[in-house]
């Protein structure tokens, strides 16, 4: 690994002070999460210490965690912890972090911290260090997680699933480009390249750019920010070579189409075309112009520090030709977006004295009709004067100055949305082979659980998301759990912990429950978002345990609060129901699906204009059609085999070197780590095995087991429980083990420490 080898392990331990972890804690601090303190005097409860900032306290012992000895410095593993508590957790992450050592194990997940530099640990060597090696041979990475997942596949004939989440800018995308990187290398197909063949594991790796394109933007957090979320199955026949892949989008931010605030930027695709375009795009797209000069990108920031955007332009366009895209596909790709940008600059006025608005100067409205194959005529009298449906009758119904900008705003939307759609179904199209598909390892890139200031239909809908999934850790940590206790005996009541988040996801789905509240509403034509929040309270204020009210102090002006695991968020209703209901102008929708260019006319082939919605027809709200895919999901992930990837912001600087520690300790809150934590301190986290017990502690109670007499294992560690005096309810006695509740060995290796 050369170079590799110190980003991933260390090769010879620093010398530290030892820690006698009897003499030392942890103290909480405000800035720096915890500080190290020596303990000076123990008064009952009461401890004095001196902080390693020279300052003495007096603490309380139950606000005080205990700390690892040295011995555990930079585990790889930190369920191995003698201690396993929050500051254990962060003090570890910080340590490895500091020494390049981005990934560590936590029991079941791995966590990755964003280095924000470029680590020599993702080359082909690497990828050749990790093949067919077991977790615990390796330092920990994403490669190890991956080939582990590979290797279970083959072995175990069953599917795989590679689940990675965490806020904006923690490096999902990154890790979930490492994953499909290091599949394409070591199950590719091998097929030579020529230049007019291109193998499928290029395929695979360049649909990611092309997706990036059109679904990632600068956003404050993340100059490259994933702005919906997916799920890449790679396929695989029954050798475990690659067979075709297939991928699924989520819930695409189409407001950043139309608006974006003032350091941010509309999709990367814009900016590239615009500063890419040569003579014949410029004459057959009618690309013109900078980014100042339209409206839907004027309110943000045009460039990106480091990033040059025709040179981003040449790799889509060569990521589309891998992917065996025609001219004519690509050429509708630009149309699209080109039509947006035109749209935006439409100048609409209101007619004096007239709820009427009208259109003086059809420039821009003509460069829109030209590039989507309709006639402007069409257009304008459609945005202005719209066909409505009455009854059995269609009128033409007048609109106003603020009816037609924001139905401009919801088609530009709309049409956004509906070809990034078509770009995923068009990448699905090439990923799909004639080859035998036997299984899967599928890998999920979606955003992690959201508190902001103000938290809004959007972070509703993601951490539903995220709830669904942490039941699914749970679950599943829990089936695993289960099975080693019975497979050694154990006498133990079982608790699934995936109930525990069961209330909360029922408030929100479940008939009666948030989104059906949502959705009824959405159909009420009298309704709004009064009604709905009125609605809400008469149905689960004081009924529904994790619904809350807030308190009249609350800053954020919440409607709502909800109790999730990652703790409770106040929810603003403002907008929801035309969020869910995403309304559209059906007489243009009409005109567009009469398209001249096919592959425009099909966006809205499915489009069902408003007044034919009804009750139980095939009309699905936003909601529903989240709630529809995302159970869609959850069968998927059932159906696999889980690996989890915890993602970390290391800090909001976006620079190397930085650990901002309240920021971790949060994600860790949010992202089910320490809830991972929580729930294996339930049940018996340490497990020895029989021999290796007497041999380690067999010191500890001298004459318990007779030497020079032959005992077998699990005599021998009997006796020797027994010796100790611990009490019945910290251990349990397997078929070939002994398991600890958390905190019993490390009580024993401390008196170990004093023999
Ligand atoms: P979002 O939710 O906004 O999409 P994300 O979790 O997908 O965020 P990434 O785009 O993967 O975040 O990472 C943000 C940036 O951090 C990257 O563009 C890159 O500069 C840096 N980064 C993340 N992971 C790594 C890594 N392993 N090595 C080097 N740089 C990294
Ligand atoms: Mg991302």
């Amino acid at each position: 690994m050369d170079d590799a080898e110190g980003f991933l392990r260390q090769k010879s331990q620093a010398v530290t002070e030892s820690i006698d972890s009897k003499k030392w804690v942890w103290i909480e601090d405000k800035a720096e999460g915890y500080l190290s303190a020596k303990i000076l005097e123990v008064n009952g409860e009461t401890l004095s210490v001196e902080v390693n900032t020279g300052q003495r306290l007096t603490v309380k012992r139950d606000l005080t965690q205990q700390m690892n000895p040295t011995k555990y410095d930079k585990a790889e593993d930190m369920a191995a912890l003698t201690y396993l508590n929050e500051a254990g957790v962060l003090n570890n992450l910080k340590q490895r972090y500091f020494s390049g050592m981005i990934y560590t194990y936590s029991g079941l997940f791995c966590v990755a911290v964003n280095p924000y530099r470029r680590l020599p640990i993702y080359t082909d060597k690497v990828v050749e260090m990790y093949k067919g090696k077991r977790r615990a041979e390796m330092p920990p990475h994403i490669f190890s997680i991956t080939d582990n997942a590979y290797n279970e596949m083959l072995q175990e004939r069953e599917n795989q699933s590679i689940l990675i989440t965490g806020e904006s800018g923690a490096g999902k995308t990154e890790n979930t480009k490492k994953v499909i990187q290091y599949v394409a290398t070591v199950a590719g197909t091998g097929e030579t390249k020529s230049e007019k063949k291109q193998n499928l594991e290029d395929q695979i790796v360049q649909a990611n750019p092309l997706m990036e394109a059109f679904g990632n933007a600068k956003t404050i957090r993340n100059n490259n920010s994933s702005r919906f979320g997916k799920f890449i199955r790679v396929h695989f026949g029954l050798h475990g070579k690659i067979a075709g892949a297939d991928v699924e989008s989520y819930l695409l931010e189409k407001s950043r189409v139309v608006s974006q605030t003032s350091e941010e930027r509309n999709y990367h695709v814009f900016y590239q075309i615009l500063t890419a375009a040569d003579d014949q795009m410029k004459e057959k797209y009618l690309v013109t112009g900078k980014p100042e000069d339209y409206k839907f990108l004027s309110e943000g920031v045009a460039r990106i520090d480091a990033v040059d955007d025709e040179e981003e332009w040449h790799a889509t366009c060569d990521s589309m030709k891998t992917l065996r895209f025609t001219d004519e596909e690509r050429g509708f790709l630009i149309k699209v977006v080109m039509a947006i940008l035109h749209f935006g600059n439409v100048k609409f006025k209101q007619r004096p004295r007239e709820e009427q608005a009208e259109c003086p100067d059809t420039a821009d409205a003509e460069k829109v009709a030209f590039l989507l194959g309709i006639q402007v005529a069409d257009l304008v009298r459609s945005l202005l004067r719209p066909r409505i449906r009455v009854g059995h009758e269609y009128v033409q119904q007048g609109r106003n100055y603020e009816q037609v900008v924001s139905s401009v705003a919801a088609l530009s939307k709309s049409l956004y949305d509906r070809m990034f759609k078509w770009l995923i179904a068009r990448i699905n199209k090439t990923l799909e082979t004639k080859f035998s598909k036997n299984y899967f390892i599928g890998v999920l890139d979606i955003a992690g659980f959201e508190i902001f200031q103000v938290n809004l239909f959007e972070q509703l809908s993601i951490n539903y998301t995220n709830e669904k999934l942490q039941q699914f850790f749970n679950h599943h940590m829990f089936i695993l759990e289960q099975e080693e206790y019975k497979k050694e005996n154990i006498d133990w009541e079982f608790i699934d912990f995936g109930h525990d988040l069961q209330p909360c996801i029922d408030l929100i789905e479940k008939k009666l429950g948030i989104l059906s509240i949502l959705d009824e509403e959405s159909i009420y034509p009298k309704a709004s978002d009064k009604t709905f929040i009125e609605k809400l309270k008469k149905n689960h204020d004081g009924k529904s345990p994790k619904f809350k009210l807030p308190k009249m102090s609350s800053k954020n002006k919440a409607h709502f609060e909800i109790e999730h695991y990652a703790g409770t968020v106040g929810y603003t209703v403002m907008g929801w129901l035309e969020k869910n209901k995403d309304p559209l102008n059906d007489s243009v929708v009409d005109l567009l699906r009469k398209s001249t260019d096919p592959i425009i006319a099909s966006l809205f082939a499915d489009h069902q204009p408003e007044g034919s919605r009804k009750k139980g027809s095939q009309f699905l709200t936003v909601s529903q059609l989240h709630k529809e895919q995302l159970e869609k999901l959850m069968v998927n992930l059932r159906n696999t085999t889980p690996h989890f990837v915890r993602c970390i912001i290391p800090n909001e600087k976006k620079k190397p070197g930085i650990i901002e520690a309240n920021l971790v300790l949060h994600q860790l809150r949010c992202n089910g780590v320490l809830e991972g934590i929580r729930i294996c301190r339930k049940g018996f986290p340490n497990r020895i095995i029989f021999s290796e017990f007497k041999q380690r502690y067999a010191i500890l109670a001298p004459g318990a087991i007779p030497s020079g007499m032959f005992m077998d294992g699990r005599k021998a560690a009997a006796k020797l429980v027994d010796a100790l005096q611990l009490e019945p309810n910290e251990f349990r006695m397997g078929t070939t083990k002994v398991f600890f509740r958390a905190g019993v060995i490390g009580r024993l290796e401390e008196s170990r420490d004093e023999k």
